[in-house]
Parts: C-alpha cells; sequence; structure tokens
C-alpha cells in the first residue's frame, strides 16, 4: 500500500511506493528507456488488452470499449502510485505516515506510437486538452482527492516509462507542498495589492516583451524572471480563472497551440529534448481559492541539478531568461 510519510525535520512529505517496483537491483537499470516497439505497446491500438478497462475514449466511430477505433484514451495506471486505501494510525511521532490515497490514470494521446504533441495538428492537440479537462472535471467530484496534478513525462532522461506519448493525471488526497507555497504567494499579493499575482505579471511582462515567447489565443507563454532551469516556460491564460478545470471551450484550442508551439519550438532547438511539464491549478478541497490562477509549467531536460541544489534548494540557471526567450522566439 502506498504510504506518505513525513520527515521529522523539516516535514518534508515523501510518497513510498512500493508496488512500483522493482527489486533493488533492478532501479540501476531505470535510467535506460524500457523501449517497446508498437507489437509490445500496452497503448497502441490492438493492444488494448495490455491495459486495465478504458476510464473513457473519444470514439468518433462509436466502436466498442477496449478495442481499436478510439482517438484519445484513458486507463487506470497499471501501477498506481495513489489508490484509495484506508488511513494508517498510529506511529512513532518522529516517523509519521500515513496512506497516500488518490487516483493516477493514464491518457494516451493519439493510436500514433511515434506522435509527439509537438508534432499534432492544434486540432488534435485541443483533443488531447479537451481530454485532459474532462478527466479534470470527473477526478475533481471525488470527495477523497483535494488536488489533481497533469503531467507529461517525454523521454526516458525526464522519466517517460513508455515510449508511446501519455500524460498522466494523479489525483491526490492532499495539497502538495509547491503547491502550498503558489497559493501562501498569490493569497499574499492579494491581500497586499487586491490583485492576482499572475495577472500583474502578464501585463508586466507584456510591457516588456523581454521575456515572452509567444502570445496568442488567449495565452502568453513566457521564461519566468526568476526561472530555475535553463528555458523554463510558463503558459498562462490570459483570462482569470483559479481551476483548469473552468477552461471554456473557446480556450481549448488557443491552449493546445501555445503548448504545441511551444514544444516544437524545443524541439527545434534540441532535437527532440528530454521535457517535462505540468498544470498548476486551485486545489478541488472545498476551500474558496478565487485569488490564484491557472497555468502550465515546462522546461526541457538540458541540465542537471548537482549536490549544490539538492543541498540547498537553490538552483543554479545558467542562462539567463531574457537570453533564453530571445532564443526561443527567433
Ligand atoms: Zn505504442
Ligand atoms: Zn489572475
Ligand atoms: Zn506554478
Amino acid at each position: 500500500m502506498p504510504e506518505l510519510r513525513q520527515d521529522a525535520v523539516t516535514g518534508r512529505s515523501v510518497v513510498v511506493a512500493t508496488e512500483r517496483a522493482m527489486r533493488p537491483s533492478d532501479l540501476s537499470k531505470v535510467r535506460s528507456a524500457e523501449v517497446a516497439g508498437p507489437e509490445e505497446c500496452p497503448f497502441c491500438p490492438g493492444n488494448e488488452r495490455m491495459t486495465p478497462h478504458e476510464l473513457f475514449a473519444l470514439r468518433p466511430d462509436g466502436s466498442a470499449p477496449d478495442g481499436p477505433g478510439w482517438l484519445v484514451r484513458v486507463v487506470p495506471n497499471k501501477f498506481p502510485a495513489f489508490k484509495h486505501c484506508e488511513v494508517v494510525a498510529g506511529s512513532h511521532s518522529l516517523f509519521k505516515r500515513c496512506a497516500a490515497e488518490g487516483t493516477h490514470e493514464v491518457i494516451v494521446h493519439s493510436p500514433d506510437h511515434c506522435r509527439h504533441l509537438a508534432e499534432m495538428s492544434v486540432g488534435d492537440a485541443g483533443k488531447v486538452m479537451e481530454v485532459y479537462r474532462e478527466r479534470y472535471r470527473v477526478n475533481e467530484m471525488d470527495p477523497e482527492v483535494d488536488y489533481i496534478h497533469l503531467i507529461l513525462n517525454h523521454g526516458a532522461e525526464a522519466g517517460a516509462s513508455l515510449e508511446h506519448p501519455h500524460t498522466q493525471l494523479f489525483g491526490v488526497s492532499l495539497v502538495p507542498p509547491l503547491m502550498e507555497l503558489e497559493l501562501r504567494g498569490s493569497f499574499d499579493y492579494r491581500e497586499k495589492t487586491g490583485g492576482c499575482v499572475f495577472c500583474d505579471l502578464i501585463s508586466r511582462e507584456r510591457d516588456s516583451g523581454e521575456r515572452v515567447i509567444a502570445d496568442a489565443g488567449g495565452f502568453i507563454a513566457i521564461t519566468p524572471f526568476a526561472s530555475r532551469f535553463p528555458f523554463e516556460v510558463w503558459i498562462i491564460p490570459d483570462s482569470h480563472e483559479p481551476s483548469f478545470g473552468g477552461m471554456s471551450d473557446s480556450q481549448i484550442e488557443g491552449f493546445a497551440g501555445a503548448v504545441r508551439d511551444i514544444l516544437r519550438k524545443l524541439n527545434l532547438k534540441f532535437n527532440n529534448p528530454p521535457l517535462n511539464y505540468y498544470i498548476h491549478s486551485a486545489p478541488c478541497d472545498g476551500g474558496d481559492y478565487g485569488y490564484y490562477h491557472w497555468h502550465l509549467e515546462c522546461f526541457p531536460r538540458v541540465s542537471t541539478p548537482g549536490a549544490f541544489e539538492w543541498g540547498t534548494g537553490m538552483m543554479i540557471n545558467v542562462i539567463t531568461p531574457e537570453h533564453a526567450a530571445g532564443f526561443l522566439r527567433s
């Protein structure tokens, strides 16, 4: 059963999910890609029996579940990091733990084993984003889910264990520490100024333009002023909305276009680099998060944090965000 353990000194939470492993000796192999060709790929059409029963699929031809004919398909993760379970009570105060509850789903972007989002038409990428929003909305109704984390790992070095392009959705039973920080910062900013820190950032960045990479379709793409990684990019909707689930139908194409275009730029500049992105959105725990503004954060894996970064919690970025934005614009 996965569990959350809390560090006695810092309060930092760690998820221990042994269902996902492996013998200790397997861990040395984690870095190399598990490259399955289309024949053995559980996400390729014709291999639907290799996954658990589908939760949702776009099937314009009305084909039956768990067979070919889908455009985007959602299945539960076979090795869930979070699943519904009982709270484990009673442990020594230095060693706090509780059961990690929640959901874990995989959204397969298309039937094509090799089709990265960067190579999709905006219309097809829009179908993927529509399914993101659909699953977000379903999961936020789950009373055990307090926060929904949508992530993309592309390439083995970025944590992808399967090559076939897919996104993962984690519905977790707590608000993660980084989100707590962003919520606190956004809340304090509103207390001080009455405004939204993201809305104000957008307007300042637009004025100067030096960190803007793209600005179209209701979404702005910038390299943040204090970028942690080289070529870190944030994609932020113009309109103030706390939750990703609140994205309107008319925004989907703009969002898909913004994401597709940034991935395409990174692909061109770095020759299909391993990369990660995730969406930050207001928690769905019943709280009032009107002061928050959802967005996507993306970075190619072109640098590796070392002991300074791990030991201090401070990243060293070897390229200025202004230079990075200019490079990606060009
Ligand atoms: Zn495949
Ligand atoms: Zn805002
Ligand atoms: Zn964020």
